[in-house]
């Protein structure tokens, strides 16, 4: 079984709560203050192709013109 790399950030809120977030497509797909239900919803996301596109796009101008100066 080949190991995938962690897809998904954490985020602690003020609150106390967790945010899954998807590295793929930056989507939050989860909050909450349990881990299981952050993995149960980690496990159900699928990430939207065109969200997938849109940040191909984005990725590939980047690379075109470089970092920015601030
Ligand atoms: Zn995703």
């Amino acid at each position: 079984m080949l190991a995938r790399e962690t897809a998904f950030a954490r985020r602690e809120n003020r609150d106390g709560t967790i945010d899954a977030i998807c590295r793929t497509c930056f989507v939050t797909v989860g909050t909450s203050v349990w881990e299981a239900e952050l993995a149960r919803a980690e496990k159900n996301h699928a990430c939207d192709p065109a969200l997938l596109e849109r940040w191909n796009r984005l990725a590939a101008r980047k690379s075109i013109t470089g970092p920015q100066q601030p």
